[in-house]
């Protein structure tokens, strides 16, 4: 029986002047959630993580990160610390995006030393994985996101860390942005995959415990089905999460 809460992710990307932002953090702010059934958590790009700190002091609302280096600090120009999202006021980092594994290249063993550094200051690290188009028209799909576990999360595996504080996503990269969402059916057969592949690399516990959102154009009028699958818990959402009406209503799925 599953008892894990829903977690609904807003992922802005490199989107939202700050007046647009304060707009959307204010609507999503007024908007009564029910947090004893679901999460709600924004991941604005680094310039309006101040903004969303101050309008969103007081709520439920969680902040993230959308990507981090894995020092501390130090010579790195460009890039943002797990300490600096921490007094941000993140308490998430979304790691391994699609868009940052194939734009800016970002390989597994990079994903963990980033998963590896935010578990060790705190932070909850969201882990995507996904397979792109070519490789489910080959059936490697399944390969695809065994590989992209064992490497991407290898400190957890290795190293005996605590998986209390790890969410993944599961993003289909050809449902990213494209408008296609893979079928329930089809979503909740790599959820299912990724939850036995938890149970044996880190624990029955961890398999029980462990989010695993989907990511691929969520929708309104999806997102419902999506989510009454049973190893579906949550959503990271994009495109959908920039429209305040779209994303309120993404977030009170649950009532329709
Ligand atoms: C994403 O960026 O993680 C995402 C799922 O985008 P979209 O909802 O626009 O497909």
């Amino acid at each position: 029986m599953k008892n894990r809460k829903f977690l609904m992710a807003a992922n802005w990307k490199m989107n939202l002047s700050l007046d647009d932002a304060r707009e959307l953090l204010i609507a999503v702010k007024r908007t009564e959630t029910n947090f004893n059934k679901v999460d709600v958590l924004i991941a604005p790009p680094f310039t309006a993580l101040s903004l969303a700190y101050e309008l969103l002091a007081e709520t439920d609302i969680l902040i993230a990160g959308q990507n981090m280096h894995w020092e501390e600090g130090g010579a790195f120009t460009g890039e943002i610390s797990p300490l600096m999202l921490k007094e941000a006021g993140c308490t998430h980092v979304i790691l391994g995006h699609s868009e940052r594994r194939s734009l800016f290249y970002e390989s597994s063993a990079i994903v963990n030393k980033k998963f590896g550094a935010a578990i060790n200051a705190e932070l909850t690290p969201i882990v995507c994985i996904g397979e792109n188009l070519d490789e489910r028209e080959e059936g490697k799909t399944f390969d695809i996101i065994k590989t992209q576990l064992n490497k991407s999360l290898d400190t957890i595996c290795n190293q005996g860390k605590s998986h209390k504080k790890l969410i993944l996503a599961y993003e289909p990269v050809w449902a990213i942005g494209t408008g296609k969402t893979a079928t329930p059916a089809q979503a909740q057969e790599v959820h299912s995959f990724i939850r036995n592949w938890i149970m044996e690399n880190i624990g029955n516990d961890a398999g029980q415990d462990i989010q695993i959102l989907y990511g691929g154009s969520v929708k309104p009028d999806n997102v419902k089905e999506l989510m009454t699958q049973p190893d579906i818990d949550g959503a990271l959402i994009g495109g959908a999460s920039l429209n305040a009406d779209a994303f309120i209503s993404i977030v009170h799925f649950y009532e329709n």
